[in-house]
């Protein structure tokens, strides 16, 4: 892959933890504004707008500083979300090392750290992420929405699916939660049941969530698939444009079936929450996932008129 030129900064912070509106609640915790993946679909590149830059999203990155957490145990059974508007542990981490920095601070906090990557380069802090399991809760989330590598190095600029693949069985044979984050979805590209049948001897969560376009992006990916799916744009159009739901509708249902053929259970937020027998993943529903907040695995979602 070409290496593209990322314009650097340094920014001070006085904290590092942020209050999360995700719909899993906890603290979100970002070593980094900006991120050198690149993806085309990538709803954090709204960061830009608040952080005062005019570059193109995955053209920079602001490397955080903030003074040493000095009473990490206010955080114990708090949820903390390692990389919701960047990957932490994107390129650039080899040698900022801020991801293991927040990692160590929080190590005897008692928190339930969850680490969202794309990137194998977590690997590296294999001793930590050990210790980290066996005094907190701890899980390592890959998304992948595709087994097809030309797919996925149209759309971002992260590992290949291979690479992620192997470092989640290697934190999965290590005795660490991971999870296989379908997402997003494309319709009529991302084939969710070959991507189980991949993944569901190395996993114990899988996450399914749509394809939203809701951000500036909706014209750059419309026009990737008028490119290279002119047979989609129909499809795009009546989910997209005039709002139908019922391809994620038809979906869900598909994916409630692969969970029976496997023996997974099938439930729309992360609860029950825990290591699971393997081969049997269990596959969460969040579709439309802003109705999902507040609910239990009743099947009752918050959905908006
Ligand atoms: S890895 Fe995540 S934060 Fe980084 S560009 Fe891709 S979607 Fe955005």
């Amino acid at each position: 892959m070409e290496e593209r030129e990322i314009k650097i900064g340094h920014v001070d912070t006085k904290s590092v933890m942020t209050k999360s509106n995700a719909p899993l609640g906890g603290y979100a915790v970002n070593p980094y504004v900006g991120c050198p993946h690149a993806c085309k679909y990538c709803y954090a590149s709204f960061m830009k707008r608040f952080t005062g830059h005019n570059e193109e999203w995955g053209t920079f990155m602001d490397v955080k500083n903030w003074p040493e957490i000095k009473n990490a145990g206010k955080y114990a059974g708090e949820k903390v979300i390692i990389g919701t508007v960047t990957d932490g542990y994107n390129p650039l981490e080899e040698t900022y090392r801020k991801t293991r920095k927040i990692l160590e601070e929080l190590k005897d906090s008692g928190a339930d750290i969850l680490i969202c990557t794309k990137s194998d380069l977590v690997l590296r802090d294999m001793d930590l992420l050990l210790e980290i399991n066996r005094k907190n809760t701890l899980t390592v989330s890959w998304s992948i929405n595709t087994l097809d590598e030309a797919f996925r190095s149209d759309m971002d600029e992260a590992v290949s699916i291979e690479r992620r693949l192997a470092a989640m069985k290697q934190v999965y044979d290590k005795g660490i939660r991971t999870v296989c984050f379908i997402s997003p979805v494309f319709p009529g590209i991302t084939d969710i049941e070959a991507i189980i049948d991949r993944v569901r001897e190395q996993c114990d969560l899988i996450w399914l969530e749509n394809l939203n376009l809701r951000g500036g992006f909706k014209k750059t990916i419309m026009d990737y698939i008028a490119q290279t799916q002119p047979d989609l744009i129909p499809l795009y159009e009546e989910i997209y444009n005039k709002k139908d739901r019922s391809y994620f509708e038809a979906l869900e249902r598909k994916a409630e079936m692969i969970a029976k053929k496997y023996g997974c259970r099938f439930v729309d937020n992360e609860t029950p929450y825990e290591r699971v027998e393997k081969g049997h993943p269990t596959i969460v529903d969040y579709f439309y996932h802003e109705e999902v907040r507040g609910t239990s695995n009743s099947g009752k979602r918050n959905k908006r008129s």
